[in-house]
């Protein structure tokens, strides 16, 4: 029987909660937003790589403040992260580097996530996802004050794997000095089974990292824990080469 697969969302707003957990943190470092003299956009995105530590890079201070900056200024900016970015993967603006770092309230279930691309799990979840093999794991300790006695959050830095179905994804001409793209995705985007991830429980397709999608064998492992802050929405897998007919 193949695989299934799982977006991972927040519950919507007008779904009750089991925990009353909620965040007022960031990660602690992040390249500015751009403001491009070829395409007229300024943007931002939200991709961030937890793991990834800027605390020797002589120019940090000057990515502890988000802001906006001219294209010359974050691409100078941009050039002096890359060497500490995972190899293959290449910088764009508001990329978020660093632990979240800032304040807790309330408690936290096993599993959380503030957005659909920020997952946070407890550390006695953490354990049992390790203990059960669960493959893909990159936990980051969050630095929060605030939690109950005890209490640890990691976020989970999701490995970038898979891609969406094209057909899924309509995209503009992209911009060649800042990489803007109008991007426009199916509001229950379906999976490339061509591109499907083997070697990992939970990722984010590389066209489109604001979307988390997880195994079976991860929602299997999860249940196990009582009852978390996320909801799963089974995700339809079609092969690259036939076109949209799933909707
Ligand atoms: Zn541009």
């Amino acid at each position: 029987m193949p695989m299934r697969f799982y977006q991972l969302q927040r519950p919507g707003p007008s779904t009750p909660r089991h925990w009353s957990g909620s965040l007022s943190a960031e990660h602690i470092w992040s390249l500015p937003g751009v403001e491009c003299p070829t395409c007229h956009e300024t943007w931002s995105g939200q991709f961030a790589l937890p793991s990834v530590d800027l605390s020797s890079l002589p120019e940090r201070d000057l990515l502890l403040e988000p802001r906006v900056e001219p294209h010359t200024e974050y691409a100078r900016l941009a050039s002096r992260v890359q060497p500490f970015l995972p190899s293959g993967m290449t910088s764009e603006p508001g990329m978020q580097f660093g632990p979240l770092r800032g304040t807790a309230h309330g408690a936290f279930g096993p599993v959380s996530a503030r957005h659909g691309w920020e997952v946070l799990v407890t550390q006695d979840a953490l354990r049992h996802l390790q203990a059960v093999g669960i493959r893909g794991l990159v936990p980051v300790r969050a630095e929060l004050q605030g939690l109950d006695a005890g209490v640890v959050l990691y976020e989970l830095e999701l490995p970038s794997r898979g891609l969406l179905h094209r057909d899924a994804v309509l995209t503009g001409p992209q911009c060649p000095t800042c990489g803007w793209q109008e991007t426009r995705i199916s509001p229950e985007p379906w999976l490339d089974g061509d591109a499907l991830p083997h070697d990992v429980d939970i990722f984010r397709p590389t066209n489109g990292s604001t979307y988390t999608f997880v195994n079976a064998r991860f929602v299997e492992a999860l249940a196990a824990l009582g009852p978390g802050d996320v909801t799963f929405r089974e995700a339809n897998v079609v092969p690259e080469s036939r076109s949209g007919s799933v909707h």
